[in-house]
């Protein structure tokens, strides 16, 4: 599975914190060549199972179709992919119309994701996203007219900002688009954000627990009754589309990132590149025993599939394993435990206290 990160954006929106610059048509070519460069020298270390492309960022669709073209080209030992995703912004797909995205289908691309977040224009533009809801609603219009059978919609919740009847809208919304897949984040003030100088300058207070476990039993609610199949912590699918390239990541699967700050894990190594568009280089930590039990356990419990009993009974104390059997925080699912869904908004607390 590869992922290449794309990392350019027409604007910051002030919750993220992700590596990624405002392009130009000299700056995308420069990447192209550096990406081509980095896929030759690196194709050995691609494994093709699962045969997963995914174009992540930053936002991929700021590139013209033509750097499209030759990134994909670069990788055409490796088609056809099974699932290939790209990320999108409504107000690209929108802007540049049916050609663009007809153009993305010829490459191959099977799957889009669009980084919708809500359909309250007040939000919208408090987040400085350069969409509207009804651009939104447009762009998904237009890949569906394009023949796009697997979308993904982006939400977040837990924006203090942000009331109920906004929230339960964007829901309803979303629930009638009925995109295959939807991932729903909750917004958290990150390190080098807009949103967290403005916190510490008064601006903006976080919501409280309280809040953001309503807006996510709000969401749970909504979307199981819509058909969604709530198959991680943060994503709902409904049946036969859940994501082939993020399950992997969530079982561990060996994947290469390409791009400056992807990641690469190989089941042993993980690698990641800087974040210096002009020439990235690589570092890389070996994953100790107890890293490696530690994120297994963590990425599995995220998940409604849960993990292995045997696996948690051998990495974890019986006496945290009983108690959380006897508190109802996991549950037998044959020779499996999972967190059931009530509880999921307070998964990490429950990992915590078996590792
Ligand atoms: S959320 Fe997406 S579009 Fe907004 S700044 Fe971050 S990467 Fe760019």
């Amino acid at each position: 599975m590869i992922y290449v990160h794309v990392p350019f954006c027409g604007s910051f929106c002030t919750y993220c914190d992700f590596y990624s610059e405002i392009g130009s048509a000299k700056a995308y070519e420069r990447y192209a060549d550096s990406l081509c460069e980095e896929i030759d020298r690196r194709r050995g270390e691609i494994r093709m199972e699962p045969s997963t492309l995914y174009f992540g960022g930053g936002t991929p669709s700021v590139l013209p179709l033509h750097i499209f073209s030759r990134i994909v080209s670069a990788l055409q030992d490796f088609a056809p992919f099974g699932e290939f995703t790209v990320e999108a912004n409504p107000e690209d797909i929108r802007d540049k119309g049916a050609e663009y995205v007809l153009g993305l289908k010829s490459l191959g691309v099977n799957r889009m994701s669009i980084g919708v977040q809500s359909f309250d224009d007040a939000q919208l533009r408090r987040m400085n996203r350069r969409h509207d809801a009804a651009g939104a609603m447009e762009a998904f219009g237009l890949l569906r007219d394009c023949g796009f059978t697997n979308i993904s919609l982006d939400l977040i919740f837990g924006d203090s900002t942000m009331s109920e009847d906004s929230w339960a809208e964007t829901l309803r919304l979303a629930a009638l688009l009925h995109p295959e897949h939807i991932s729903c984040y909750q917004l958290t003030v990150e390190g080098d954000s807009a949103l967290a100088r403005m916190k510490a300058e008064g601006k903006y207070k976080e919501a409280t627990d309280e809040a953001c476990e309503k807006q996510y039993k709000m969401l749970c609610k909504a979307l199981g009754e819509a058909g969604y199949r709530h198959y991680e912590i943060s994503n709902f699918a409904l049946p036969g589309y859940e994501a082939v390239h993020n399950s992997a990541y969530w079982a561990r699967a060996p994947y290469v990132g390409l791009g400056p700050s992807a990641h690469s894990f190989d089941g042993v190594h993980r690698r990641w590149n800087s974040k210096d568009l002009l020439g990235w280089t690589a570092e890389e930590e070996i994953l100790s025993e107890e890293d490696s039990v530690v994120e297994t356990i963590m990425l599995s419990l995220r998940t409604a599939s849960g993990c292995e009993a045997s696996y948690l009974k051998k990495h974890c104390g019986a006496e945290e394993l009983e108690s959380a059997l006897s508190r109802g925080d996991l549950v037998e699912a044959g020779k499996r435990l999972r967190i059931p869904e009530e509880r999921f908004f307070v998964s990490d607390a429950i990992i915590r206290d078996l590792i």
